[in-house]
């Protein structure tokens, strides 16, 4: 019988990778709790309805890249895509706008795209995400774009760039995508089969299309940012500003349009030119009208996502692995040695260390061996002899030497030297 594979474009993520993912998630809270965010949990499986009408009908994602279900009564389900969506709704939902601490929150989780799976493109993958709610001064939008420059610097990446642009408001944009159409009609004859589809479905979206003929019109296409208006001008100014105030480094990119029709004003991504196609580590943008369009109270928006497959394959460019601090091993010989080194191993864990040991009656010389593998620094050893003592014997595997410890003092020693060693 053939061996069941993992779906594909549906990664596991082994142990010898996780170091990677904990210290990306332990970075991440640690800081976004410093700004004031909270996180949030919510279910991977959301009414289909939800990301239709929030990520937009003629969007790519909703088109053609979501994981659809059925349920048994008939009604459509989908694995979410993104975590916006579901957070705006746990947000109407529970009324959290009442909640003075509930304004800003973080999620750390999977998502799901059927795209077609390559090297930083999957079919799970995961991001990290925040959004804060109910603040229109472009100060917040600022703060949240240097949040996310500060988490990449504090993991350690620098080859990244923010770009950013502004997509106006409900009065500017559809005056402009009435411009667009009409310059996409004059050049219909030029564009792919998806961007004649798009000048009348969605006529921003061919920004962001890949075929290079659609890129050569497009070059020529009026752009977005010189017709938005004076309101949407003057916040994109102060954004600009208070980004320098922060000396966070920015690119204006008039052509990016994001994915997702939600976005209003303010976008941004952060991007790299080390991932080959898939440049894009994170981005995000305001959605001031999201909050009510999904039925909730006219309240204002702004989040990102970091896709952490992307995030951690520019990691491991740029430097080693996370390193964990190796086991105290402990050997035994003989029964007794056994039943009290079995005691003592849950003592020592008990003190905050990792522990290994034989469970399996090896001879010595095997168990010294494995100690060795696991890169363990210190072996308590127990004999019969000891037990009688009270001791145990204690070998330095770096140092080559060996000592003699009383057995009830142990745990505390051990853990004295693992702390001088660190
Ligand atoms: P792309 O243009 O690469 O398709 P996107 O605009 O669809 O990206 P967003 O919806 O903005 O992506 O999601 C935020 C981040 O999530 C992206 O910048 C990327 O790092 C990551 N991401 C999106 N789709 C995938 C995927 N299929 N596999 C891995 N990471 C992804
Ligand atoms: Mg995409």
């Amino acid at each position: 019988m053939e061996n069941i594979q993992a779906v594909k474009g549906m990664n596991d993520i082994l142990p010898d990778q996780i170091g990677w993912w904990q210290f990306v998630e332990s970075t991440t809270r640690k800081l976004f709790e410093r700004f004031g965010y909270r996180e949030i949990r919510t279910p991977v499986l959301e009414k289909l309805e939800l990301f239709a009408r929030s990520i937009g009908e003629s969007t790519d994602i909703v088109e053609k890249e979501m994981y659809t279900i059925a349920d048994s009564r008939g009604e459509w389900l989908a694995l979410r895509p993104e975590a916006t969506a579901s957070i705006v709704r746990a947000f109407i939902q529970h009324n959290l706008q009442a909640d003075p601490l509930a304004r800003k929150f973080y999620a750390i989780g999977p998502m799901f795209r059927h795209e077609r799976p390559q090297k930083g493109r999957y079919r799970q993958f995961h991001q990290i995400d925040a959004e804060a709610f109910g603040v229109e001064d472009p100060m917040l939008d600022a703060e949240v774009m240097y949040m996310l420059g500060l988490l990449l610097r504090k993991l350690g990446l620098t080859a990244v760039v923010l770009h950013i642009n502004s997509l106006g408001c409900t009065e500017c944009r559809p005056v402009f995508r009435e411009r667009l159409t009409a310059f996409l009609e004059q050049n219909v004859g030029r564009l792919c089969p998806d961007c004649q589809r798009r000048r009348h479905t969605n006529p921003l979206r061919t920004f962001d299309c890949k075929v290079d003929r659609c890129q050569a019109v497009l070059a020529e296409a009026p752009l977005l940012l010189d017709s938005i208006c004076g309101h949407c001008a003057e916040h994109f100014s102060r954004v600009k500003g208070y980004l320098e105030d922060l000396r966070t480094p920015y690119v204006i990119n008039p052509r990016m349009v994001r994915g997702l029709d939600y976005y209003t004003r303010t976008t941004f991504e952060i991007i790299t030119d080390r991932l080959g196609a898939q440049n894009a580590v994170g981005g995000g943008g305001r959605y001031d009208g999201l909050v009510r369009d999904l039925g909730g109270p006219d309240v204002p928006g702004i989040g990102f996502a970091i896709g952490m497959e992307r995030l951690i394959l520019l990691l491991q460019q740029e430097q080693p692995a996370p390193v964990g601090v190796p086991p105290v091993f402990i050997a035994v010989l003989g029964e007794r040695a056994r039943h009290r080194g079995f005691l003592l191993s849950q003592e020592i864990r008990e003190l905050g260390l990792e522990v290994e040991l034989d469970y399996e009656r090896r001879s010595l010389k095997s168990q010294m061996r494995r100690a060795d593998k696991l890169g363990s620094r210190y072996v308590l050893i127990l004999g019969d002899d000891e037990i009688e003592r009270n001791q145990a014997q204690l070998r330095d595997m770096q140092e080559k030497t060996q000592s003699v410890l009383p057995l009830s003092d142990a745990p505390a020693q051990l853990k004295q030297l693992m702390i001088s060693a660190a």
